[in-house]
């Protein structure tokens, strides 16, 4: 009889270990919130419109040979061997048996329980949250075309605030900056002067795992194209109007996004299951996760975001998530046994700085401006999930360049 290998999360890992173990082996039950898996490092362009939002996700069901249900895993019993979900939509408790649990849940936006940060900041993080975006920047836009306003609360309106500055931070930042260019300036003329876009960081610098010279090649480019950056600025509380400073000034704002980073979900916080400082799982190279000292559950898994490697940390990104769910599915693949243990291969990072303008970290080669950003599409556009997605983001990269972002709220 087949074994079941039971999988919480659609995300990277998920859905890498998911296309790739052997359905012939193995009974496949994928349960996730969310019945689709997010391409995320295009993300910050759908924000706008530079890519819209079903261009870059894949729904689970297309799949073959895997059982899905939407729902959150709240619970394990890891006696049992069961794991306890709840219905998104129904509230509907129910339990599933596996013979193998590989969790993949990622983690959540960290909001460092500031007070205000949950009620009126946007995050970043689901398709969902872009879709909000998109639509209060626009909102922005209109509720500042209204008459009678006067030239401060326009200008308060049409503050863009994110708060963090990191890759999501600066993308999303930059993808404003291009808004702003592009369509801004045809389509709410008279708006262009009040607009505003800042970006609040906590340490001295944006980009903090980037090469030196490419953090001071963004810092100069944000610069020129008027970011205004924050730097050691320290959110203590937010209202629905103004953020508030540790160093006593206040600044109002039309939209705020908050991209300071990750903490884990409250399923691998009720886990039961020994975890880091940071609340992640321990795993060895094999991905087992840990007991107690020096032993690991055979049965238990954990890949991705939400997981922290024995042997020494490695980055919390997509790609670093993808090759643990391709490697996990190899060893499910030889039976768990005699195979060799993970190694990560470090492909470098990129992120995009707006103007046509990229970055490229790699091992062996670092580069800027038009030529990175020619390289930051083709290597996205490759790494896309689908034929499908492929198709539609150039078509929305044709139809942004041709025709400009679409402004339309509903
Ligand atoms: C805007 C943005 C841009 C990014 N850009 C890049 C980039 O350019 N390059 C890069 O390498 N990385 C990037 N990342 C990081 C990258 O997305 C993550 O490192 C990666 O997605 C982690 O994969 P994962 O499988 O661990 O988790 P995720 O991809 O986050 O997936 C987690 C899954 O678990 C599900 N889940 C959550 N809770 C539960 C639960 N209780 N029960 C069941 N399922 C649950 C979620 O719905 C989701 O399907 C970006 C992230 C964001 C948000």
């Amino acid at each position: 009889m087949k074994k079941k290998v039971v999988i919480p999360g659609t995300g990277f890992s998920a859905f890498s270990f998911a296309k790739k173990i052997d359905k012939k082996k193995y009974d496949i039950i994928i349960i996730s919130p969310r019945n689709h898996f997010l391409f995320t490092p295009l993300l910050p362009s759908t924000t706008v419109g530079t890519i819209e939002f079903r261009s870059i996700i894949e729904p689970i069901r297309n799949l073959d040979n895997i059982v899905y249900h939407q729902a959150y895993c709240k619970n394990i019993d890891i006696k049992s061997k069961k794991i306890v979900c709840e219905d998104n939509d129904t509230k509907k408790i129910f339990e599933i048996n596996y013979d193998y649990l590989v969790i993949a849940v990622g983690e959540v936006t960290n909001t460092f329980k500031i007070e205000g940060v949950k009620e009126y900041s946007f995050f970043l993080k689901e398709l969902a949250d872009a879709r909000k975006i998109r639509t209060k920047v626009i909102d922005c836009f209109e509720n500042a075309s209204l008459p009678g306003l006067s030239e401060e609360e326009k200008r308060n309106m049409l503050r863009f605030v994110v708060c963090g500055g990191g890759p999501t931070g600066v993308e999303f930042a930059a993808e404003m900056h291009d808004f702003i260019e592009d369509d801004v300036k045809k389509k709410y003329k008279e708006l262009e002067k009040y607009v505003e876009v800042v970006l609040i960081e906590a340490r001295a610098g944006i980009l903090a795992t980037f090469d030196k010279k490419l953090r001071e090649y963004t810092m100069k480019i944000f610069k020129r194209q008027k970011i205004k950056m924050m730097m050691k600025s320290f959110v203590f509380k937010v209202s629905d109007k103004k953020i508030f400073l540790m160093d006593g000034s206040e600044l109002s704002y039309g939209l705020l996004v908050w991209v300071t980073g990750n903490t884990s979900t409250d399923f691998i916080k009720n886990s039961g299951l020994m975890l880091n400082k940071q609340g992640k799982l321990f795993t060895d190279n094999y991905f087992h996760v840990k007991k107690e000292e020096e032993s690991y559950y055979e049965d238990i898994f954990a890949v991705g975001d939400c997981t922290v490697l024995i042997s020494g940390e490695i980055p919390a990104t997509a790609q670093v998530a993808q090759q643990e769910g391709f490697y996990l599915a190899r060893f499910f693949n030889a039976g768990l046994k005699n195979y060799k243990p993970f190694k990560f291969r470090n492909l470098g990072m990129l992120a995009y700085i707006g103007d046509h303008k990229a970055l490229a970290d790699l091992p062996k080669f670092k580069g800027t401006g038009f030529k990175t950003f020619v390289f930051w599409r083709s290597a996205y556009l490759t790494k896309l999930v689908s034929l499908k997605n492929k198709i539609l983001v150039v078509f929305d990269w044709t139809k942004t360049f041709l025709f400009g972002r679409d402004v339309s709220n509903f």
